[in-house]
């Protein structure tokens, strides 16, 4: 890229800055300014709004369509996910003896996602435990029966929900799974999201929010607000395992389970 095409691009980024602090949402731009040169001039920093930019037209934009943003990169239309008419025995069949990542080596089982396949609600941990290893189903050690209590306390039984891992091989030492591991195994689950499309997917600790939010925020900034996974309202909460490490915790886990019991009676 030329300099001077380099220049012109800073230029007009700031000049589009400056009109996004004085309020203006959306530019509609004429067919006529697209092929009008605009003159050279000196790039000052901080430069005020020139009085006669360009012939363009400033409207607001419309509140429901797509804006092109300031920034020429259009909004993201909101991701819906669309219904999958696969089944979980294709998915686990896929998985199969799975050797797709380092955690085979050390596992005895492959964990799947279990429960009510029509679910309103599902949780997401991050992997399983020694116990789920050997006993092949997600959440059965000391976090899962804390779990199983959670569950109950805002009015559902365990067989009612999913419950499912990001991935489904017991990391050795049950360390938290490395981007790629994570990376590897989360298709399955997200396969399995599409298939259940549950109302509400509570993700479980900082492993299961970034992978499903794909987010960089942590744990403790985003419980207790919900997010949105292609249409799904996402609850964050604190990790079982955690719970049982820092029981005053439980508090605002129950704050943030309530809100999602509230929001799914809401809409029966
Ligand atoms: N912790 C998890 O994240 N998942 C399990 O299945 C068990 C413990």
């Amino acid at each position: 890229m030329s300099r001077e095409l380099r220049d012109i691009i800073a230029e007009t980024k700031k000049q589009l800055e400056h009109l996004r602090a004085l309020g203006v949402e959306g530019i509609q731009v004429t067919a006529a300014a697209q092929v009008i040169e605009r003159p050279q001039r000196a790039v000052t920093p901080h430069a005020e709004a020139p009085k006669n930019p360009t012939p363009v037209e400033i409207t607001p934009a419309p509140a429901a369509e797509p804006l092109t943003s300031l920034f020429g990169d259009i909004a993201p239309a909101p991701v819906k996910l669309t219904r999958s008419t696969e089944t979980f025995e294709q998915i686990h069949a896929e998985i199969g003896d799975c050797t797709r990542c380092p955690l085979h080596l050390e596992r005895t089982h492959v964990v799947h996602t279990e429960g009510n396949r029509k679910a309103r609600l599902m949780f997401v941990g991050e992997a399983p435990g020694a116990d789920e290893d050997i006993q092949a189903r997600p959440f059965v050690g000391r976090a899962g029966q804390l779990l199983t209590k959670i569950i109950e306390a805002i009015g559902f039984k365990r067989e009612e929900v999913l419950i499912g891992n990001v991935n489904r091989c017991r990391p050795p030492g049950n360390r938290a799974p490395t981007t790629e591991e994570a990376t590897t195994c989360k298709p399955y689950l997200l396969r399995e999201i599409a298939i259940v499309q549950p109302e509400v997917i509570v993700v479980l600790g900082n492993t299961a929010m970034k992978n499903l939010l794909d987010t960089r925020e942590g744990i403790t900034r985003l419980r207790g607000r919900f997010q949105d996974y292609k249409g799904i309202k996402v609850m964050p909460t604190f990790h079982p395992a955690y719970l049982l490490r820092d029981p005053s915790k439980k508090r605002e886990t129950w704050e943030d389970l309530k809100m999602v019991r509230d929001y799914l009676d809401s809409h029966p």
